[in-house]
């Protein structure tokens, strides 16, 4: 009988060699992941801005602040900007996005439990950056993030204008992630509008894109008022419609819409055909109404007063209770808000941590 293990087993020698490589396979595991791990994220200092590599001023700075620090109130969302020299200062060389997603993870942003957080990571001196978001938002970010790198901040970043192609871009993902621009927010939809077109015209300076606004806007206006009181045509036998005045108008409208028309928070015009005496009703939102809509009869008849129940201080948040009460149903109820802590200067941010999220490696990247 042949000696099955002779033959197929291992020489001595062979095995001495395969022991050898295997330690040596370890050293080599051991080095390669003590080489990884050898990138030494920076720590923050602040969870808005980290400006590291110093090409953001002052002014921008601040405002990149409030905007981030509103965000976060208003929405849960950690949004951080850090600037550095270069990734190698901490040890990572090579492509910026595993740096990006390292350090994501490092200073673990945005909500543990949704992974919204957000991180704009600007490497000056490697001519890169990325937009790095948390898991939670899968790869439906990916795009709109490379049209805000490419678009608005690299041609900045191109003419070395550093400190404004961060800012505008802050604006446009904040636009994207919580639908108003920073700045925008606690006033109405006007002034809103205003800082739209003011925005717009700034971008594209110049007197002749300023007029041409004017009288696009004004010619708007004037068709939107000559639509709303040009005749109808009847749906049913295409006769002449005509328009009730306020009074008549009243005995067709839901008492609902009455309170509406009252409050002047909706303007509601009737319609009523001769031969047919079929009506139509349309509604005419208020631009600059402070009623909302009632979540229990939808009507915009809400009114919402505010009591403060703590103030909000330089070291902690306060809490304001708002009661709704609502003009047409009479229905009651409150609800309470944190304010945000009193931002000065020197201390904004520090003192606080990020909410533990990860990202799994989405966002965007660009170079100039
Ligand atoms: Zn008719
Ligand atoms: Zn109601």
């Amino acid at each position: 009988m042949p000696n099955l293990s002779k033959e197929r087993g291992l020489g001595t020698g062979q095995l001495q060699m395969y022991r050898a490589f295997s330690v040596f396979l370890c050293f080599l595991f051991v080095f390669v992941t003590q080489a990884r791990a050898e990138t030494e994220y920076p720590p923050y200092s602040n969870l808005y801005v980290n400006d590291y590599a110093a090409i953001i001023d002052r002014r921008d700075e601040i405002y990149i602040q409030d905007a981030l620090e509103a965000l976060r109130t208003e929405t849960g969302i950690e949004f951080t900007v850090l600037t550095i020299r270069n990734t190698s200062l901490y040890d990572h060389h090579g492509p910026i996005e595993p740096f990006a997603t390292g350090l994501f993870n490092h200073w673990g942003i945005g909500n543990a439990a949704k992974n919204d957080g957000v991180l704009m990571l600007i490497s000056r001196n490697d001519r890169k950056m990325r937009i790095e978001v948390g898991s939670g938002y899968g790869r439906t970010k990916d795009r709109p993030m490379k049209r805000i790198i490419d678009n608005i901040i690299i041609p900045d970043f191109k003419r070395d204008a550093y400190s404004s192609g961060i800012r505008r871009g802050v604006d446009a993902v904040v636009y994207d992630l919580a639908g108003y621009y920073p700045g925008d927010k606690d006033s109405g939809f006007v002034t809103r509008s205003i800082n739209r077109v003011d925005r717009f015209i700034d971008r594209f300076s110049g007197w002749f894109v300023a007029a041409l606004a004017a009288i696009f806007g004004g010619a708007a206006l004037v068709y939107k008022r000559w639509r709303r009181r040009s005749p109808r045509k009847c749906p049913r036998d295409g006769s002449r419609m005509s328009r009730l005045d306020e009074d008549q108008d009243n005995e067709h409208l839901y008492d609902g819409q009455k309170t509406e028309e009252h409050l002047k928070s909706v303007d509601y015009d009737v319609w009523t055909c001769r031969q047919c005496d079929h009506v139509t009703i349309e509604a005419y939102r208020s631009w600059y109404t402070r009623y909302g809509a009632c979540r229990l009869c939808n009507y915009q008849t809400l009114q919402g007063d505010t009591t403060i129940l703590n103030h909000a201080t330089t070291s902690s948040t306060g809490l304001k209770r708002i009661d709704y009460h609502c003009h047409n149903c009479r229905s009651e109820y409150s609800a309470t808000v944190t304010i945000a802590r009193i931002s000065n200067s020197s201390s904004r941010g520090g003192g606080s941590s990020f909410g533990g999220g990860s990202s799994s490696g989405g966002g965007a990247s660009g170079s100039w």
